[in-house]
């Protein structure tokens, strides 16, 4: 996530209020991965900065293709908005696989 973040880059985004979090013992129905935030009413009342978790599925997750994990996570940050300020995108109009792949290839280039 943040070579991600350092290469495209996504300079809106600061890593280290990022949490990478795998879970285990997923039960059925969720998907490969999952973005959360820290509301605006927790960051008020626990005198707080906005924080980002991105949960991925093990199961499903650890058995991707390096590119497909790159391309998951890729999509789990476009629903961070640039405000960072504890909101969430929608996936219309901000995370689309257009969007994912442009930024896909742009981390392929800079990463050269
Ligand atoms: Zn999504």
């Amino acid at each position: 996530m943040e070579d991600l973040v350092k290469t495209i880059p996504l300079g809106y985004i600061d890593p280290l209020r990022v949490v990478c979090y795998r879970s285990k013992g997923s039960r059925s129905k969720r998907g490969i991965a999952r973005c959360y935030s820290l509301l605006k009413i927790w960051q008020q009342a626990l005198g707080l900065p906005s924080y980002y978790i991105i949960e991925v599925i093990s199961e499903r997750y650890d058995r991707m293709s390096q590119e497909d994990k790159v391309k998951v996570m890729i999509h789990e940050l476009l629903h961070i908005p640039k405000t960072f300020g504890g909101g969430l995108r929608p996936h219309a109009g901000y995370v689309t696989r257009r969007a994912i792949d442009q930024l896909y290839l742009r981390y392929l280039s800079n990463k050269r």
